[in-house]
């Protein structure tokens, strides 16, 4: 993109943003691509690294059922990352909400990074690597549990397997996360959707529900909405969203 049309752009996001009282914000791995994060469908994401099997697969709920040490390994070796620290996005995204213009942030991640840059209201679509729990008696384990220990992490008081807080394909997402998200989307006046393939179901449907004057998007590579979209910014989502001005 031309460097004049680039700015054209930002300039409308700025118009855009000025002019809204409840921004939510729609959002994939691609968000925390800049914070050391890969995803799962970028050329160095991780469907185009190799594995035994691929991460669909090791990722599904029947496979975690049979295979939990495979599962741990690829999830301890590829889902945790400690040392990502929230990039522009994140931190741009918990001002706005502190400046109230920002009702919610709805996210596929599971890395916590929203949070960490201060968001408050943050609907976890697919759960979180920083919760986990005893499948036998719900006690709660935190990541350092998970990083610390080897092979499957077993409850230290009954025994039974913990497993993570993440939503595995074959799941179902949590109904009142569901309900909060579609409340939310309906009633804004502006959707940003940022750093998604919006290839996962049903997450990505929930964008359905918007109502508002403007649907912007963000994203490296085109998406199925683009054709519905105000205004649409094919660029890195931290460098677009560190140009925002609250
Ligand atoms: P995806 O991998 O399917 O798509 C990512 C999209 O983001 C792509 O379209 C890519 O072009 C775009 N992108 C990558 N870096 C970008 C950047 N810096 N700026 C703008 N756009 C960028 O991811 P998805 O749509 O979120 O679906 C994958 C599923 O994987 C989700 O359900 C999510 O739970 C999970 N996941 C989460 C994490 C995480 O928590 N950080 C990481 C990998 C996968």
């Amino acid at each position: 993109m031309e460097h004049e049309d680039f700015q054209a752009k930002i300039d409308r996001l700025n118009e855009i943003v000025a002019a809204s009282r409840k921004i939510v914000f729609f959002g994939g791995a691609g968000v925390s691509t800049e914070s050391g994060i890969p995803d799962f469908r970028s050329v160095d994401g991780l469907y185009h690294q190799q594995y035994d099997y691929p991460p669909e697969t090791i990722l599904s709920h029947t496979f975690y059922m049979h295979n939990r040490e495979e599962f741990y390994r690829f999830y301890r070796a590829k889902m945790l990352c400690t040392t990502a620290k929230p990039n522009a996005a994140h931190k741009k995204l918990a001002e706005l909400e502190a400046a109230g213009k920002l009702t919610a942030v709805v996210t596929q991640n599971i890395d916590g990074l929203h949070q960490a840059a201060g968001s408050k209201v943050v609907l976890e679509l697919h759960g979180s690597v920083l919760r986990n729990y005893c499948e036998g008696c719900n006690t709660f384990y935190d990541i350092d549990y998970i990083l610390k220990t080897e092979g499957v992490p077993k409850c230290e008081k009954c025994g039974k397997p913990i497993k993570p807080d993440v939503v595995l394909y074959e799941e179902g997402l949590d109904q009142k996360t569901i309900s909060d998200a579609v409340r939310y989307i309906s009633e804004a006046d502006t959707l940003i959707i940022g750093g998604t393939s919006l290839a996962v179901y049903p997450a990505a449907g929930l964008i359905d529900y918007f109502r508002g004057q403007n649907l912007v998007v963000v994203n490296m590579a085109p998406t199925s909405r683009d054709q519905y979209a105000d205004l649409v910014i094919p660029g890195k989502i931290g460098e677009v969203f560190d140009q925002i001005k609250v």
